[in-house]
């Protein structure tokens, strides 16, 4: 494992750098990589980001958002393989699992690149030679502003950088509401908007950006698709392939649809079971006191933060919801208690 000496002498040249995150980047893995990607530029590297699938709209803004290559893009793959080849390093941000970015994972694991993983996601698999990795941290754009001020580069960021690592500590934190919106976040966005970050404009651009479909899907989903179990302390909504398709749906439009199943008055498991063409993506929240990541891990083949994670099946809609459904009644004690039990270790 690298030291930061090491890794910061290894930027003191000119390298080829990939730079790549999870599956359906959001604010905080777009924000970070396009603000690690800006300040390697400005560092005089040949920088590369790489997504493993596309991305909301509302994070077009991004500086750098033009020269991204998507994986899903056939036409890109072949160049992306060869970038994944010859890199001399990789820097993998905002997830720590190479199965996150799907078939990129293994091209990165047979790269000869030096592997760099900044995050902060629980459990880290061993295959990175440098990580500045916290779970402490609310987001992975905190770290990379973080990693820059201990680099001694703080005043290589500028506005464009200080915007998009301002998005992605925004979004992880829901908007400076979670419990992770420690002393030092605020810190670090006081820093970034002294900097140049505008506050104002990336709320807007972020979270008051919706379509006419958007938020005609929203109002169906709160009537129609919300199911409340008020003994279970749970409420989830379920979304179908033909209902993404009546809304036209883009992604992200489902983004914090999740928020309302938890916002309800006594419950403490939110999900989202979304019907996707490669299975069923799931979303879980929980309040405070509540750990979901651990319940994703072991029965959806997922995982995540405490609050907020998410996992998948390969069963149909229908079954999957059966199948946590029975888990929460079967369980719920055990369940509440097993969690509450979890919670306390982390
Ligand atoms: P979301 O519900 O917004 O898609 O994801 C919430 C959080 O759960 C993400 O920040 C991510 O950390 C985690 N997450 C979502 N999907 C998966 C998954 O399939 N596997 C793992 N390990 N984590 C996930
Ligand atoms: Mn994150």
């Amino acid at each position: 494992m690298l030291e930061l000496e090491s890794f910061k002498k290894l930027l003191s040249s000119p390298k080829k750098i990939v730079i790549t995150t999870h599956h359906k980047p959001d604010a905080d893995a777009l924000g970070s990589s396009l603000g690690m990607g800006n300040y390697l530029k400005k560092k005089n590297h040949e920088v590369t980001v790489i997504t493993p699938s596309d991305y909301p709209s509302f994070l077009y803004w991004m500086k750098g958002n033009d020269e991204v290559l998507n994986y899903e893009d056939k036409d890109h793959q072949e160049e992306i393989t060869e970038k994944v080849a010859v890199a001399d390093m990789i820097i993998c941000l905002d997830f720590s699992c190479l199965k996150r970015i799907h078939e990129l994972g293994e091209l990165v694991r047979d790269s000869k690149a030096v592997k760099v993983n900044i995050d902060h996601h629980l459990d880290p698999e061993d295959f990175a030679d440098f990580r500045y990795w916290s779970t402490e941290a609310a987001a992975t754009c905190e770290l990379v502003y973080d990693l820059i001020v201990k680099m001694g580069e703080k005043d290589l960021i500028d506005s464009d950088i200080a915007d998009c690592l301002y998005s992605g500590i925004m979004t992880d934190t829901g908007g400076f509401r979670h419990p992770n919106t420690t002393k030092h976040v605020h810190c670090v966005t006081a820093e970034l908007i002294g900097l140049g970050a505008d506050n104002a404009k990336i709320s807007r651009l972020i979270y008051d950006t919706n379509s006419v479909n958007r938020l005609k899907f929203i109002g169906f989903a709160l009537s129609r698709r919300l199911v409340i179990h008020t003994e279970l302390n749970t409420a989830y909504f379920w979304i179908s392939k033909r209902d993404l398709k009546k809304y036209d749906s883009r992604t992200g439009d489902t983004e914090g649809l999740v928020n309302y199943a938890l916002s309800l008055d006594g419950v403490k498991i939110a999900a989202m079971f979304t019907e996707r063409k490669d299975g069923v993506k799931i979303s879980f929240r929980s309040t405070e006191d509540v750990a979901v990541n651990q319940f994703a891990a072991k029965y959806f083949d997922g995982g995540g933060h405490k609050n907020a994670a998410g996992g998948k099946s390969d069963l149909s809609l229908k079954e999957t919801i059966e199948k946590f459904e029975k888990l929460i009644k079967d369980n719920q004690q055990r369940l509440l208690n097993q969690l509450e039990l979890v919670n306390e270790k982390h």
